[in-house]
C-alpha cells in the first residue's frame, strides 16, 4: 500500500511546527536526496529537488533482464539499526519487505570456493575455530585468530585506524587476505588499507566496547543466521523505494526538475543572503530561483565542486577525491543446474584467485520473490568488476568481449561449464562510487547548506538513509527563524 502522507495528521501537525516556509533546493535525487527531500517537505519547507539525469535514484536502479526489472545498483539494505525499517514503516510499505533464501555466501580464494563462515562482520570470523572458518585459516591462522579475545585491548585503534591495520595486528595476515580482503572490496570497493574502522557500520563502537574484534563481529551479527544474511529487500526490487518516495515527495508539493544538472552556485557573503542555482554556462537552471538553503545529495567530486565555487576554500579542501569506477554484468541463464544454487546467495572473490570478476550474486537463488518473476530453470547472476584504484576488467571492452569475460568468470566461480546459448538476455551498467567517508580531506560547509549522500555518512542504504535525516534536521534547524511573506500555494521559487 502506498500512503499518502500529504493526507496525514502527522504531515498537518510537522507543517504547522514550522511556518516559515523555508526554500529549499536539494540538489541530486538519488536515495539522499529523496528522503532529505520528504523530511525537509514534511517540515513544511517549499523543496524543489534538482537532479541531474533523467531519472530519480542514483545508484538504486534496475534494467529489464528476462521479462522482469532486476536490480543493478543496491539490490538490499543491511537490517542493523532499523533506520531504513523506520522510514518504510512511515512510507506505509513494510508489507512489500522480503527476505533473502538463507543460504550462506561463499568466498573464492587460494583455497578454491568455500562457504564464508557464518555470523561474522566483513570476515571478520566470529568463531575462528569453527569448521567453516578453519577451511579459510587452517590451524595456524584459526588459532591466531581464536586467541584475539585474549590479547590486551590496542590503544592505537580507534575509528580512524584502517580495517587492514586493525585485522592484521589483531587476527593476522590470513584473515585479512583470505576473510577480510575479498569483503571489503566486493561489498565497499575498498582495500582494507584505504578502509577506516569508522567506515564498517558499527565495528569501531563494538570493539570499543568489546576490546575484540572477534566479540565485536559476534556482537554485530548474532542476530544474523547465515552469513551475508542481515539484509532485506523489497519486492519488485529496491527501485520500489524509489517510486515510493518520489510518490511521496510529490504528493507534498515538492517541485522535482529532471535533466537539471546543478554545475554552480552562487551566494552572497551574507550568512543570510540567498543561495543562486546554475547550469552549464553559468546559466540560471530553468524553474530555478532563489533558495535560502541548498542540500547537496550529490557525489563527493560534485559536491567538492559547487561548495569550491560557491565559497572557495584553501587548495587543502580542493583535493580530488579518490573515485573510481565499477560495472556490473546481469546475465540471464536458462540452465536448471542453477535450481540447486552452488555457490548459495553468491561469491566474493579474492584478488589473485585467476578471476576477473570480484563478486557474483545468484540473484534469482538470493531472491525467492525476484526467481518467481522468470520462467521455471532461468535464472539472473549479477557480475561487479573493478576493485579500488583500477578501471573495471571491462572497461576498455566491447559488447560481445565483455559478456564472453562474464560468461567465463561465472562458470568459473559456479564450478561448471555453462553453454553460450544458454544465455537469453544480459545488460551492463557502468557506475561511479566515491571514496568511504574520512578517506578524503574534510570540507568546510558554509552557513545553510548541508550535505548528504554515502561518502558523508557511509555505504549503502542503512547508512545513507539516516545521515540525509540527520542532514535534513540540521538544516531545518538551521533556518527555522525564516519566514517569508507568502502563501503556502505561491510558486515555491522566485524567478531568477
Ligand atoms: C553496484 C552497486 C551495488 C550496491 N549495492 C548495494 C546494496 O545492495 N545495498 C546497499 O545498501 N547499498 C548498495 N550500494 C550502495 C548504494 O547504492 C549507495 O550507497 C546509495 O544508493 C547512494 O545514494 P546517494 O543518494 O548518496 O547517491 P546517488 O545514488 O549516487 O545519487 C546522487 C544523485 O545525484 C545526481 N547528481 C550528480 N551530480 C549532480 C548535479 N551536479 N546536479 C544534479 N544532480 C546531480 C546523480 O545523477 C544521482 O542521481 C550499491 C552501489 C552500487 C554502485
Amino acid at each position: 500500500m502506498i500512503a499518502n502522507h500529504a493526507e496525514t495528521g502527522e504531515v498537518r501537525g510537522e507543517r504547522q511546527r514550522t511556518a516559515g516556509n523555508t526554500r529549499v533546493a536539494v540538489i541530486g535525487g538519488g536515495l539522499a536526496g529523496l528522503v532529505a527531500a520528504r523530511d525537509l517537505a514534511l517540515a513544511g519547507a517549499r523543496v524543489t529537488l534538482f537532479e541531474g539525469s533523467d531519472r530519480l535514484g542514483g545508484r538504486v536502479h534496475a534494467v529489464q533482464l528476462a521479462g522482469a526489472p532486476f536490480d543493478v545498483g543496491a539490490e538490499a539494505f543491511a537490517t542493523r539499526g532499523g533506520s531504513v525499517a523506520a522510514l518504510l514503516t512511515e512510507l506505509g510499505i513494510t508489507d512489500r519487505v522480503v527476505q533473502p533464501a538463507n543460504l550462506g555466501a561463499w568466498v573464492v580464494g587460494d583455497a578454491g570456493p568455500l562457504p564464508l563462515p557464518p555470523g561474522g562482520a566483513i570476515g571478520i570470523p566470529a568463531k575462528p575455530l569453527a569448521a567453516a572458518a578453519r577451511k579459510h585459516l587452517g590451524w595456524l591462522g584459526a588459532v591466531r585468530a581464536a586467541a584475539e579475545p585474549l590479547l590486551p585491548r590496542a590503544r592505537n585503534i580507534d575509528g580512524d585506524t584502517t580495517v587492514a591495520d586493525a585485522v592484521r595486528s589483531r587476527l593476522g595476515e590470513r584473515v585479512l587476505q583470505r576473510l577480510v580482503r575479498p569483503i571489503t572490496l566486493g561489498v565497499y570497493s575498498a582495500e582494507p588499507e584505504r578502509l577506516p574502522l569508522a567506515a564498517v557500520a558499527g565495528l569501531s563502537a563494538a570493539y570499543a566496547r568489546t576490546g575484540s574484534l572477534v566479540l565485536a563481529a559476534r556482537e554485530l551479527r548474532e542476530a544474523s543466521v547465515a552469513a551475508g544474511g542481515a539484509v532485506a529487500s523489497l519486492a519488485g526490487g529496491m527501485t520500489t523505494l524509489v517510486s515510493v518516495l518520489a510518490e511521496t515527495v510529490a504528493a507534498l508539493g515538492c517541485d522535482i526538475v529532471l535533466g537539471a544538472s546543478v554545475d554552480a552556485l552562487s551566494k552572497g557573503a551574507a550568512a543570510d543572503a540567498p543561495w543562486k542555482l546554475m547550469g552549464g554556462g553559468g546559466e540560471p537552471i530553468p524553474g530555478s530561483g532563489h533558495f535560502d538553503a541548498v542540500l547537496l545529495a550529490v557525489p563527493e567530486s560534485a559536491a567538492r565542486a559547487l561548495l569550491q565555487a560557491a565559497a572557495p576554500a584553501p587548495s587543502r579542501e580542493a583535493a580530488a577525491p579518490a573515485e573510481h569506477d565499477i560495472e556490473v554484468i546481469a546475465l540471464a541463464i536458462d540452465d536448471d543446474r542453477l535450481d540447486a544454487a552452488p555457490r548459495g546467495t553468491g561469491v566474493l572473490v579474492a584478488a589473485g584467485a585467476g578471476i576477473a570478476a570480484k563478486a557474483l550474486t545468484h540473484v534469482t537463488a538470493k531472491w525467492p520473490d525476484r526467481a518467481a518473476t522468470v520462467s521455471p530453470g532461468t535464472h539472473v547472476l549479477r557480475l561487479s568488476y573493478g576493485r579500488a584504484g583500477s578501471a573495471p576488467e571491462t572497461a576498455d571492452l566491447d559488447p560481445a568481449a565483455a559478456l564472453a569475460l562474464a560468461h567465463r568468470d561465472a562458470a568459473a566461480i559456479l564450478g561448471m561449464h555453462v553453454d553460450a546459448d544458454r544465455i537469453v538476455g544480459w545488460e551492463r551498467q557502468r557506475w561511479h562510487v566515491g571514496a568511504p567517508p574520512g578517506a578524503s580531506p574534510r570540507l568546510t560547509v558554509p552557513p545553510r547548506a548541508a550535505l548528504a549522500g554515502d561518502w558523508v555518512s557511509g555505504t549503502g542504504l542503512a547508512s545513507v538513509i539516516p545521515g540525509a535525516r540527520a542532514a535534513a534536521a540540521g538544516l531545518l534547524r538551521e533556518t527555522a527563524h525564516i519566514t517569508h511573506n507568502t502563501s503556502r500555494n505561491e510558486s515555491p521559487v522566485s524567478p531568477a
